[in-house]
């Protein structure tokens, strides 16, 4: 079956998408993006999802494509074209075609492009049952992460580093030494007194919109939370880590810079968290 991309109003197949060489998404990375899951043919925090859409294209003085409505009409068209039971659509939005000039240029029609693609839940269960190892690496990022804009070669560099140490996401350490989010996930570890600690959203870390269900799954549990920094030392020190995202759910982490993580099997909390959570995700319709 040939993938389908949506691109400025037209869907077409995914071999042939593009965008114009002068996208200042291609030129400054002048772009947002959202990643949302896809279970059974259906969109996970959606709302959430849009809504921080709209935030990070609010702090870059960007306009929505369209409506929230159609939005979410073109989303579920690309699911469905794409036949997606099970994976993730992802969406971009940059602030257009325009003569190459860092200034904002004025009256741009915003990019809107779509994607999806399916993934074997089967097979991030099994790693979910593994755990996954992290390595930290210095946070040399700007400090607007909390939008979520497409400029992530510093991300890219990190998971690079990671996996050439064979570990599946960085950890970004700040020159604290407190750990700020993962490469593409936020980052949580328990304390021996069973507390989940995760670094607050205020800056320094994009709001992921699976952490704060995932604080909600908490509450569900009765599991107490600390929202506070950790330095790595306390990551090292930790019962238990897990990294949280939209594309690995709750993820238990066994192994931090090669050290194991409590016994080195994923933890109860990431487990219960990690089943319990899509009783309590938004399903949309
Ligand atoms: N932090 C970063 C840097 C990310 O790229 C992501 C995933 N997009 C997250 C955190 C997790 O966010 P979410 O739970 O919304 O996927």
């Amino acid at each position: 079956m040939s993938r389908i991309a949506y691109v400025n109003g037209l869907y077409v197949p995914h071999g042939e998408a593009g965008v114009h060489i002068e996208d200042r998404g291609f030129q400054f990375a002048d772009g947002v993006y959202e990643v949302c899951e896809v279970r059974d043919g259906h969109l996970i925090d959606e709302t959430r999802h849009i809504s921080r859409l709209i935030r990070s294209l609010g702090e870059l003085r960007m306009a929505m494509p369209m409506s929230r409505a159609a939005l979410g009409l073109v989303l579920r068209e690309v699911v469905r074209r794409n036949r997606v039971r099970d994976g993730l659509v992802y969406l971009q939005v940059t602030r257009g075609v325009a003569q190459r000039n860092f200034l904002f240029p004025a009256n741009t029609t915003p990019t809107l492009v779509v994607t999806a693609r399916a993934t074997s839940r089967a097979e991030l269960e099994q790693r979910a049952e593994a755990g996954i190892s992290v390595i930290t690496v210095p946070d040399n990022r700007w400090d607007r992460v909390d939008i979520k804009t497409v400029g992530l070669l510093p991300n890219c560099l990190a998971k690079e580093a990671a996996k050439a140490a064979g570990a599946r996401e960085a950890w970004f350490v700040d020159r604290d030494g407190y750990v700020t989010e993962g490469g593409s996930s936020n980052a949580w570890i328990v304390s021996a007194e069973g507390r989940l600690i995760t670094r607050p959203a205020e800056f320094g870390i994009l709001r992921g919109i699976t952490r704060t269900v995932t604080l909600e799954v908490a509450a569900r549990l009765n599991l107490q939370v600390e929202e506070r920094g950790f330095t790595r030392e306390e990551a090292y020190a930790a019962v238990e880590a897990f990294v949280t995202s939209a594309t690995l759910g709750v993820m238990p982490v066994v192994r931090i810079d090669g050290r194991a993580v409590g016994d080195g099997k994923p933890g109860r909390a990431a487990r219960e968290l990690r089943a319990t959570f899509h009783s309590v995700a938004e399903v949309a319709p």
